[in-house]
């Protein structure tokens, strides 16, 4: 597939470090909140329903800020070990973590728990004992395939030292409490088509005789926004006179069905003797997910991109949900008004994913695409109700953007001892339009050869 080269626009100076050999004190955020760049996305023809695009892109940005440092893990160790004198393992004590709200307003969540060291002979001198939590981007659409540099970028999110010297330990259970804020701005887990973002916690306990005492675990983050106010938006369809105005929820779920509202007008024309009106023929919806992620390139593989510091982006859109609505709406014709109350939802074997954006270049994003066939017809103004197809018809497209988001109430917020509860949500505002777009004749508007 060509490339097609893109300029990022860089973020301003950053004050940000990373790399820290040792962030218990002052964790340094490895990854800003901003997005620290924008990437014009390929124009798509609307009528396809996947797309695969990859271009390279300018990534000095992403390396400085990016989720991936170059810190690669360690040689994995065997799995099936010998008698070490000690195991370990893992007792989580805080909720499911859960950040609520976007990630430049959320506070957070507390991770905590204990690591057990379990002492199996009389004594056992442990001369280090660490643990790391790790962010992990792998993407399966490496710059040179098969170089796990190129496919995998590690970044530590936040290191625990337990000991401050060798320490022998008696047999018996050695309970080593740990704790720590996971900052509301890092990106959930995500499992997409072109990367995965994971987060790994790796203990190692290192004995005197050097035998490692090794326990790993993927802590599982998500976010939930929480609902504001019904997003109202207003779409007009020239050259007809015809205006959609639709109210939708203000984020959706990937399980569960959400309201859809929309009142066509201007459907009614009337001259002299006459008058043109157009039908509702035909009302379709789907949702379209976005994945997007840039492929970064590492220092073996750079000039394959062009030089250090580019990416190179991949994109992909598929539908994750879809559906005719055959009935459930009413005309009138007085009024010059068709009003559509309908349900949609994700399909759920459709794997949709929640909202996210990365400064790395991950990124999930979702749109409700309605497109409403219209036939017009045409009747004397004394006989309304003998109406003639006249035979024209259009094809009226349009899209809203939807956030989907996991459901709140799956964990506490850190800093809130009680979820808000119904009766504190204050009354809605007054109805506002917050969306005004001018559907484009060749784009939005079609004639419909019937
Ligand atoms: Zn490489």
């Amino acid at each position: 597939m060509p490339g097609r080269l893109l300029s990022l626009v860089r973020p301003g100076p950053s004050s940000l470090s990373h790399n820290k050999s040792d962030t218990r004190d002052a964790f340094k955020p490895p990854t800003a909140l901003l997005p620290p760049y924008s990437v014009k996305p390929p124009s798509h023809n609307k009528d396809t329903r996947t797309k695969s695009q990859e271009s390279v892109v300018i990534m000095d940005a992403l390396k400085r800020h990016s989720i991936g440092g170059r810190h690669h893990s360690d040689k994995k160790s065997p799995k099936v070990e010998a008698q070490k004198g000690a195991t370990l393992n893992m007792v989580v004590e805080s909720p499911p973590l859960v950040f609520y709200n976007a990630p430049q307003g959320s506070t957070g969540a507390i991770f905590s728990g204990q690591l057990k060291l379990d002492v199996t002979e009389p004594y056992v001198k442990i001369e280090q004992f660490e643990m790391r939590l790790s962010a992990v981007v792998t993407t399966k659409k490496p710059v040179a395939p098969h170089c796990p540099e190129c496919a995998t970028q590690t970044t530590e999110i936040n290191k625990w030292e337990f000991l401050k010297e060798p320490t022998s330990l008696k047999h018996g259970v050695h309970p080593f409490p740990f704790s720590h804020l996971l900052p509301g701005h890092l990106p959930a887990t995500t499992h997409g088509n072109l990367a995965t973002l994971d987060y790994v916690l790796k203990a190692v306990a290192i004995t005197a005789s050097g035998e490692k005492i090794t326990f790993q675990r993927n802590l599982d983050i998500k976010r939930a926004i929480f609902p504001g106010n019904e997003k109202h938006s207003i779409r007009i369809f020239p050259p007809t006179n015809l205006t959609a105005a639709v109210t939708l929820p203000p984020i959706i779920h990937p399980i569960g069905d959400f309201p859809i509202e929309m009142r066509l007008s201007g459907i009614v024309h009337n001259k002299n003797d006459s008058q043109t009106r157009w039908r509702l023929r035909k009302l379709n919806w789907r949702i379209e997910e976005t994945q997007k992620f840039v492929s970064p390139a590492c220092s073996k593989h750079s000039q394959k991109v062009g030089g250090e510091g580019k990416g190179v982006l991949h994109e992909d859109t598929h539908v994750v949900g879809s559906e005719e609505v055959k009935t459930g709406w009413k005309t009138d014709f007085e009024q010059g008004n068709i009003d559509a109350e309908f349900r949609a939802a994700c399909n759920i074997a459709a794997k949709p994913l929640c909202d996210m954006d990365s400064p790395n270049g991950m990124q999930v994003k979702h749109n409700l695409i309605v497109e409403m066939v219209v036939a017009e017809e045409w009747a004397p103004l004394k006989k309304l109700h003998q109406a003639t197809p006249t035979g024209a018809a259009r094809v009226l497209r349009t899209q809203f953007h939807l956030i989907l988001t996991e459901r709140a109430g799956m964990g506490i917020s850190w800093d809130e001892e009680q979820p808000p509860l119904y009766g504190d949500v204050p009354a809605s505002p007054p109805t506002y339009v917050d969306d005004f777009d001018l559907a484009h004749l060749d784009d939005e508007t079609s004639p419909l050869n019937l």
